[in-house]
């Protein structure tokens, strides 16, 4: 490695050997690190796994100069310091939780190569720190997982949108922002808010080539449960770490315990945890003490693991970009990795219901049949419990049940009783679930329980119908319904 700025070849092996070790640079490492060398901003928008630290590590190794590198979590820092350490780079994470006073001494002079901070310990540092670092010379300044500066991205942190201020200060220094999701807004949010000037923007493909994505339906229901132990059992045993992400803090809890009783060595994390057994429970899983974490989404940012062969959402992930960061914590090390989806029907209850009828999946049925008599029906029966109760109470009474929450609130005595026991509670709740998808019923969350009752449109409905004559009501036949 040249130690002048002005003995340095831009070519690959001198760029990399020494510290590295890698045969070749990956996609637009060195597009981007040239850019850097030049001292213009970068936008480096790259897929997980795909090796964006380097564009921000070999700069300090060639100019002999200090990397700033913006981080949203100490233990992501710390991990990178570690491994960074270990490769015979200088490099120290400074923040409130740093003991060692020397560490900032050292690092005004210019000692590190890589210096990490928060957002928030770069932002309280004090001018003077930053003028006598510039002194020795800071080559650049990066910001990783920069989709925290936009508020549209999926991980908004207040604090990234103060970042800008140092730009007056650091006036020479490149700005690097990286990660692995953004969309052309938060892409512009980025080059806005670090008001960056013209910068080099790198946009690597997202097709992760070793990860095998599967869907599945699934019933929650405790076979179902069992089922997918003895599948991740299988699994797990032979192949290596695994997460499995739950909607709610209960599935959490619920799949850890079977898992567990299964004999596996799994962990457990959500966002109800101290963040002392958080970390126990990460670190854990980090140095492969754990098989399986049963996780909610709090498992998030700075999973830096790189042998996850396997990431199951158990019930959908919020969005597409979720599913896409989320899944994609899998295969970091190239290897390949499997990425499976169990999804309900009601999962999407709450997104059909915000985006219903507006894609061809809702539109389009090869079979569809007037369902208006049976409409009526579960909707009027719906009326009669009074938005009180979610789908069960209303299809088991349709079903005829005599159960005693039934028999204790009369609803044996309605005229809809058993009027549709030759439909399977399947069908009839299928059956709700579109008309929640088309707005004539609504679905209401409080705490974690759901209600539903007739919307506007649904007794719209129910006043224009006589008993023998319903107004026409189209819909598709679907799985469950054909069952
Ligand atoms: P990202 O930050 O984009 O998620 P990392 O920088 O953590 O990815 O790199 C992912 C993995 O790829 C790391 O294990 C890293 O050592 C490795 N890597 C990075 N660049 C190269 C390269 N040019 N050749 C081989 N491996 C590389």
């Amino acid at each position: 490695i040249p130690r002048k700025e002005s003995d340095f070849e831009k070519n690959d092996e001198i760029y990399d050997a020494q510290y590295f070790g890698y045969a070749n640079f990956r996609a637009y490492q060195k597009e981007v690190i040239d850019q850097i060398l030049d001292k213009r901003d970068c936008l480096a928008v790259m897929a997980t796994g795909s090796g964006k630290s380097l564009c921000y590590q070999v700069p300090p190794l060639l100019l002999e100069k200090t990397a700033i590198v913006i981080s949203p979590l100490i233990s992501l820092m710390q991990d990178q310091v570690m491994s960074l350490k270990q490769r015979g780079i200088r490099a120290e994470f400074l923040g409130s939780a740093q003991t060692d006073g020397s560490v900032h001494t050292k690092a005004q002079t210019g000692h590190f190569h890589l210096l990490f901070m928060t957002p928030e310990k770069a932002c309280s540092t004090p001018l003077s720190f930053w003028l006598k670092l510039l002194e020795a010379g800071i080559c650049l300044f990066a910001v990783d997982e920069a989709h925290c500066i936009s508020e549209w991205g999926h991980d908004f942190r207040v604090e990234y949108k103060q970042l800008n201020k140092l730009r007056g200060v650091l006036l020479e220094v490149p700005f690097v922002a990286l990660t692995a999701t953004a969309t052309e807004k938060v892409r512009i949010d980025i080059i806005n808010s670090l008001k960056m000037n013209n910068p080099y923007v790198a946009v690597g493909s997202f097709d992760r080539k070793n990860l095998f994505y599967g869907v599945k339906h699934f019933n929650r229901s405790l076979p179902f449960v069992d089922e997918l132990v003895q599948e991740i059992s299988k699994y797990a045993r032979k192949a290596g770490s695994t997460i499995i992400y739950c909607t709610t803090i209960k599935d959490v809890e619920q799949i850890h315990k079977s898992l567990q009783e299964a004999g596996i060595k799994t962990g457990i994390y959500h966002g109800q945890m101290s963040s002392k057994a958080r970390e126990e429970s990460h670190r854990s899983f980090v140095r492969d003490e754990l098989l399986v974490m049963v996780a909610t989404i709090a498992f998030g940012m700075g999973i830096d693991k790189p042998n996850i062969r396997q990431v199951i959402h158990y019930g959908c992930p919020k969005s597409i970009e979720s599913y896409y960061q989320e899944s994609g914590r899998c295969g970091r090390d190239g290897i390949p990795s499997v990425c499976w989806l169990y999804y309900t029907r009601a999962d999407f209850a709450k997104a059909d219901f915000y985006c219903g009828g507006n894609c061809d999946n809702c539109m389009v049925s090869k079979r569809e049949r007037d369902m208006s008599k049976e409409s009526f029906l579960l909707m009027s029966c719906i009326q009669s419990c009074e938005g009180n109760w979610g789908l069960n109470m209303p299809v088991d009474v349709l079903r005829g049940s005599r159960a005693k929450k039934i028999l204790n609130a009369h609803f044996d005595k309605l005229p809809f009783h058993g009027l549709g026991k030759d439909y399977s509670s399947n069908w009839w709740k299928s059956l709700a679930y579109q008309l929640i998808s088309h707005g004539y019923l609504v679905e209401t969350f409080r705490d974690t329980y759901k209600f539903v009752r007739v919307s506007p449109k649904g007794k719209q409905f129910i006043q224009s119908a006589r008993p023998d004559h319903q107004p026409a009501l189209i819909l598709p036949l679907t799985d469950e319904m054909a069952e």
